[in-house]
């Protein structure tokens, strides 16, 4: 994450869809933990967004509360980090309806997701709900007004259409007198030479989308001697032309390791191959037991290639040095069979295990996860409303 993201606030949501894994830690929750000692973080069950493709087979509460356990155990730690369940605060779905009214359809129906998954065999994805889940992933960040939303190479398109969004509610609702008014109160504080310099580059940004331009601009801005208010109105003026009532979130693109399950596909609750992150020791080390090796050692005395075999991707996290030294000098030299090695990579999976399965001990008590999903909730809906007065204001409806 860049210096200019440190004070950012950050939002992310997962999906209440099973038993959480290995792969949801390593892809997601270590990430968390790191993110949750820099930043204001808000950590959300995505259990409205599960119903746009479930619809027919909802998780229900005890998943959301299970989801919840998980990454709690996993370190989450509820005084760092707001955590909560989306449906326990309206304002996403409110703010997801005053969306869509300004949301052009073609935006959503040209998203690589929808035209890749809607015709996925066995469940019936032609709806509303499916068609408009970017949307409501829009005013999930807008919400909280979150700068920095961490996201995977696949979930870069529907970044860039909040972005998108984000700056036509500016466009549409933010070109008030008012702003008029400040934004040149704040160029006239700049000098004669600085002021023609970031018109020139906000019109060629506005105008061609030049990245240049704008980073030219953004330099100039931070240069200037304007104080703060007045700098965050320039950023408003070359941005959007218009005041920043909802601001541009930016994609933090977090790279997850390689982590095939035990049949060698991505590890997936789906396809039967996951190591779940509350297996007892003994799951664990009979589900790598079976897991795919290279299908070059037939027998234990055929040399195999680390490189060609799931196991040694696992070994690569969950293994220190030593143990990844012996496994790939073994199997290379067919010194050793492959249970014995899976064997080794099981020890270091279960350690990197014990510690969640023992946090369980202390969040898996009546009443203890949902009185921290409650509370997060009150914080969230706190700072939602923050938010959706300002929408309501900026598209003229009455303030409660
Ligand atoms: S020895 Fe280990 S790395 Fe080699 S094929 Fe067997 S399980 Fe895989």
């Amino acid at each position: 994450m860049t210096d200019n993201l440190e004070k950012t606030r950050v939002l992310s949501g997962m999906r209440p869809t099973g038993a959480l894994h290995l792969g949801h830690l390593c892809g997601v929750l270590l990430n968390w933990k790191k993110l949750q000692q820099r930043h204001e973080c808000f950590f959300f069950v995505a259990d409205w967004h599960a119903l746009t493709t479930d619809y027919a087979a909802p998780p229900g509460a005890a998943q959301t509360r299970e989801t919840a356990l998980a990454w709690l155990c996993a370190g989450v730690d509820p005084k760092r980090a707001t955590i909560f369940a989306q449906s326990h605060v309206p304002a996403h779905a409110e703010l997801c309806v005053l969306l869509s009214m300004i949301c052009p359809l073609p935006w959503l129906l040209r998203l690589p997701t929808y035209k890749e998954q809607k015709d996925s065999p066995g469940r019936d994805l032609d709806t509303h709900g499916f068609l408009g889940y970017p949307l409501l992933q829009a005013a999930d960040i807008f919400a909280y007004r979150a700068g920095a939303v961490p996201v995977g190479e696949d979930q870069l398109p529907h970044l860039e259409f909040a972005r998108e969004l984000a700056r036509r509610f500016n466009h549409l609702y933010g070109r008030t007198e008012s702003f008029r008014a400040a934004a040149k109160s704040a160029l006239d504080s700049l000098d004669a030479g600085a002021r023609k310099s970031l018109e020139a580059c906000a019109r060629r940004y506005r105008r061609e989308g030049d990245a240049d331009s704008l980073e030219a601009a953004m330099q100039l801005i931070n240069e200037s001697a304007a104080e703060k208010n007045k700098k965050k109105i320039l950023r408003a003026h070359l941005l959007y032309d218009a005041e920043e009532i909802i601001p541009a979130p930016r994609a933090v693109l977090t790279e997850a390791p390689k982590l095939p399950g035990t049949d060698g596909r991505k590890m997936s609750k789906s396809y039967g191959n996951a190591v779940a992150l509350f297996d007892s020791p003994e799951e664990v080390c009979g589900k790598l037991a079976r897991m795919q090796t290279d299908p070059a050692r037939k027998r234990r005395e055929d040399p195999g290639d680390p490189e060609k075999c799931p196991a040694w991707d696992l070994h690569k996290i969950f293994s220190d040095k030593k143990k990844q030294a012996w496994a790939a000098e073994g199997c290379r030299a067919a010194s050793i069979g492959c249970l014995e090695c899976k064997s080794a990579l099981a020890e270091g999976v279960n350690k990197t295990l014990a510690p969640i399965r023992e946090a369980r001990e202390k969040y898996d008590k009546p009443g203890t996860v949902e009185a921290i999903l409650r509370k997060g909730a009150r914080r969230a809906r706190a700072e939602t409303e923050r938010t959706l007065a300002a929408v309501r204001r900026a598209m003229l409806l009455q303030t409660r």
